[in-house]
């Protein structure tokens, strides 16, 4: 019987692997950079508290969640975004200092029960950041300036930013209404999720995808032009700063973003190599959500970078070129007194931090130097019968082909020494 993986999931292996750890390395340090540091939360939560803080009238609470009873019958959901998770783990062990700010990134696998098509996945893996405790907005600068640095770091072009405010508590109450009154007047193309986001939650109908949807959204009345005077100032800071920055960006008024904890700034980068799924990071301010998760009134902002979408880019663009895989050193080997022997000197090459195969499986020299091509070996050690014999081994190097005889007992230090050069 054979099994294969679920709808939606991927498995990742190499060479994509390689590009996975690269972007993943890149990330970290420019994380840790930024004053970040890690925190890693459990992969399932309380469904409440999804409920609570993504909100109920959003497409991930209405139909993408995957939640179970488990054996007492709690029910649990398997985390669809990171930022509840953390915000509930840092107010849990006591991370928040009033008065004080507290970085805190992570990365991992999300799930969300989505069509999956290119660029969407079941289970997918994002990195993201939080800095909670702060309203200033060079917080919310620090964020989309760690973003760009991010692309570029990895030597991505074509990105680019949106953003966008969508107001506080003062202000958007207002905007509200406005918008609701407008879709009431135009509610005839809406789908049927519009329709009932229209009354419960109108800010949600700006996010759908359905097309005759968006031919509606692109004539509502812009929040801008209803924001209070401290969002407004907020928002003319933010766009000040990144042109002074030099980060170019898009004021686009139609962003909100799918969850609706957000206050205030919001951002996406798109990226103009990926097709209908372009979005590569997201994120925005969230000045409720902690004192709402029975935490102290603190603001704070975050954003997320969908991990699968950003190695697309990687592939399309290569920008950077796919990282090395080769090996260092490959061991042909023939006889089992040759394995042995060798065993001792490849744990030493292995301990010094050299990338060395060998095989241990008593094949024929030809099989064994097909090995060593794969397996992209700058160097392949043949020791035999007769090497053994005169206590040599035969080097030879892959890209010259040139070939030495070298004693057991230098073998080590050499290729060590014809590995830094
Ligand atoms: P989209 O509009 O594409 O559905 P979203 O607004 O639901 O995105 P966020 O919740 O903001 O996405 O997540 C941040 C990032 O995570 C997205 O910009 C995207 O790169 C990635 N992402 C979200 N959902 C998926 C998914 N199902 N598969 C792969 N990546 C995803
Ligand atoms: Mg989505």
């Amino acid at each position: 019987m054979k099994y294969n993986s679920v709808r939606g999931t991927k498995d990742i292996y190499s060479p994509e692997i390689e590009l996975w750890q690269y972007l993943e390395k890149t990330a970290i340090e420019l994380l840790q950079n930024y004053g970040f540091s890690e925190i890693r939360t459990p992969i399932f939560e309380e469904l409440a508290l999804f409920n609570r803080t993504i909100g109920e009238d959003t497409d991930i609470v209405e139909k993408e969640m995957y939640t179970f009873n488990d054996k007492k019958g709690r029910s649990l959901t398997l985390r669809p975004e990171g930022t509840a998770g953390v915000v509930r783990a840092a107010i849990e062990k006591n991370l928040l200092v009033q008065g004080g700010l507290t970085k805190l990134y992570y990365q991992g696998p999300m799930f969300r029960y989505e069509r999956p098509q290119a660029g969407r996945y079941r289970q997918f893996y994002q990195i993201g950041a939080e800095s909670i405790g702060s309203d200033s907005y060079w917080r919310d600068i620090e964020i989309i300036v760690l973003c760009v640095e991010f692309f570029s770091r990895l030597g991505l072009a074509g990105l680019k930013v949106y953003i966008n405010s969508v107001g506080c508590a003062e202000c958007r109450p207002s905007y509200r209404s406005v918008l609701q009154n407008f879709l009431l007047e135009n509610s005839a193309p809406l789908c049927a999720d519009c329709q009932r986001r229209m009354a419960r939650n109108p800010l949600r109908v700006l996010d759908c995808k359905v097309e005759t949807c968006r031919q509606v959204i692109t004539r509502i009345p812009a929040i801008q032009d209803y924001l209070c005077q401290s969002c407004r100032d907020n928002f003319q800071n933010i766009q000040q700063t990144l042109q002074k920055e030099n980060i170019a960006f898009i004021a686009d008024k139609f962003l909100v973003r799918g969850l609706d904890y957000y206050t205030r700034v919001v951002f996406e980068i798109k990226s103009e190599s990926l097709g209908a799924q372009d979005a590569v990071a997201a994120g925005g301010r969230y000045d409720k959500l902690v004192k709402e998760l029975g935490g102290p009134e603190m603001s704070a902002v975050g954003f997320a970078l969908g991990v699968e979408r950003v190695v697309e880019v990687l592939k399309k663009q290569k920008a950077g070129g796919w990282p090395e895989t080769s090996g260092d050193v490959y061991f042909a080997l023939l006889g089992q007194q040759a394995q042995q022997e060798a065993f001792t000197l490849i744990r030493d090459l292995r301990q010094s931090g050299l990338k060395v195969e060998a095989c241990l499986e008593n094949k024929s020299l030809k099989s064994q130097m097909r090995q060593a091509d794969q397996y992209k070996a700058k160097f392949t050690v043949i020791i035999g019968e007769d090497e053994l014999k005169k206590g040599i081994a035969v080097v030879r190097d892959m890209l010259t082909k040139e070939q030495k005889e070298i004693k057991l007992n230098d073998l080590v230090s050499i290729l060590k020494e014809l590995k830094l050069k």
